[in-house]
C-alpha cells in the first residue's frame, strides 16, 4: 500500500480538466487504444501522483490521459486514446 498514490474515478479530475477544456470533459467519450472500450472520462480510473494525474481504462489499465502541470502550463499525453468524442452543446 502506497499512500502517495491516490486512486479515484475520473469525475474527481473534473475540476482539473475544466481548467484546460472549456466544456464538461468528464462527459466526453474516450475510446481506449488498448482494448477498444468506450467509456466516459468520468468512468476512467484516476491515479494522482506527485508529478501529475493519470486516467486509466477500467478494462485494461491502459493510460488514456496523462496530465502534468509544470511551470504554468499543462502538458497532456493522449496517446492511449484512439478517439475522443465530445457531444455538441449550446454555449
Ligand atoms: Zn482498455
Amino acid at each position: 500500500m502506497n499512500d502517495n498514490n491516490l486512486r479515484l474515478d475520473g469525475n474527481a479530475a473534473g475540476g482539473l480538466l475544466n481548467e484546460i477544456f472549456p466544456f464538461e470533459m468528464t462527459a466526453a467519450q474516450a475510446t481506449c487504444e488498448g482494448c477498444g472500450q468506450i467509456s466516459s472520462i468520468g468512468e476512467l480510473m484516476l491515479y494522482g501522483h506527485g508529478m501529475g494525474t493519470i486516467l486509466r481504462c477500467a478494462g485494461c489499465d491502459t493510460a488514456l490521459i496523462r496530465i502534468t502541470h509544470i511551470r504554468g502550463s499543462y502538458r497532456l499525453d493522449l496517446s492511449g486514446m484512439s478517439c475522443l468524442r465530445v457531444a455538441e452543446e449550446v454555449h
